[in-house]
């Protein structure tokens, strides 16, 4: 096999944090890079809760600084009452909230070792129930919404006793949490519900037309 000395290629092997910024620093010396990585897709687990300044300094150099932060916006983010249901609790945000509180992000946890709570959340609403919560998911099935049940340690983090739930919005935020059983589970859930703007969309949609 023949090389060029003065025309470098590399292969970097893992898109990690670090393939990928090797990747860029070399691009930007003009050497040809090809980064080959096993995964299909990014990890929705974060590994980053903080960048030391030294790496900004870096990201800045790269001209990725300001997509960085874009990205990080919404970790700790919490959304204004109407999107959730505010339990009282006071919030705070000087960290990253992973208590199950209404308007916090769903806290992340392995169910399997590569299924976390969060490939959970699609596109509907989501009900996370304690072992003793049958009456909350026979609700959740008459809303039409999926259910499922979380282990002790789970569902301690997140606040619940074993027969009590919380509803997840598509976007991963809480939207409500009921630490216990309610007298009526099925009334409970729907009003959290309409109250947290979920509408039921009607099959098929309604012509604009009419
Ligand atoms: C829970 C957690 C929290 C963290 N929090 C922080 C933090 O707040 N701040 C911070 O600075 N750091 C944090 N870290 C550390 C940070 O994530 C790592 O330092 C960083 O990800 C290391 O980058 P890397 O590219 O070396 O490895 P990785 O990020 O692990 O990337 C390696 C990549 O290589 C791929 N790969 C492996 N083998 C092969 C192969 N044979 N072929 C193809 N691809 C392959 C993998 O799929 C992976 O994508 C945290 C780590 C964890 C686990």
């Amino acid at each position: 096999m023949m090389y060029n000395v003065h025309e470098p290629r590399v292969l970097v092997v893992g898109g990690g944090l670090v393939g990928l910024c090797a990747a860029l620093f070399l691009r930007r010396q003009g050497v040809e890079v090809t980064v080959v990585e096993r995964r299909v897709t990014t990890s929705p687990q974060p590994k980053a809760r903080r960048i030391n300044i030294r790496t900004m300094e870096l990201f800045r150099q790269l001209g990725i600084a300001d997509r960085v932060l874009e990205a990080a916006r919404d970790l700790g983010k919490r959304y204004p009452a109407g999107a959730f249901i505010d339990d009282g609790r006071p919030h705070t945000m000087e960290r990253l909230d992973v208590s199950g509180q209404p308007g916090t992000r769903l806290p992340h946890t392995f169910l399997t070792p590569d299924r976390s709570t969060l490939d959970l959340i699609g596109t509907e609403f989501v009900l996370f129930t304690g072992p003793a919560g049958t009456a909350w998911r026979a609700a959740a099935d008459q809303e039409g919404i999926d259910s499922y049940t979380v282990d002790e340690t789970y569902r301690k983090t997140v606040g619940l006793n074993a027969d009590g739930a919380l509803l997840v919005r598509p976007d991963q935020i809480i939207a409500w949490r009921a630490p216990e059983l309610t007298a009526d589970p099925g009334a409970a859930l729907r009003t959290a519900l309409e109250l947290t703007l979920y509408a039921p969309v009607p099959h098929p949609p309604p012509s604009r037309s009419a």
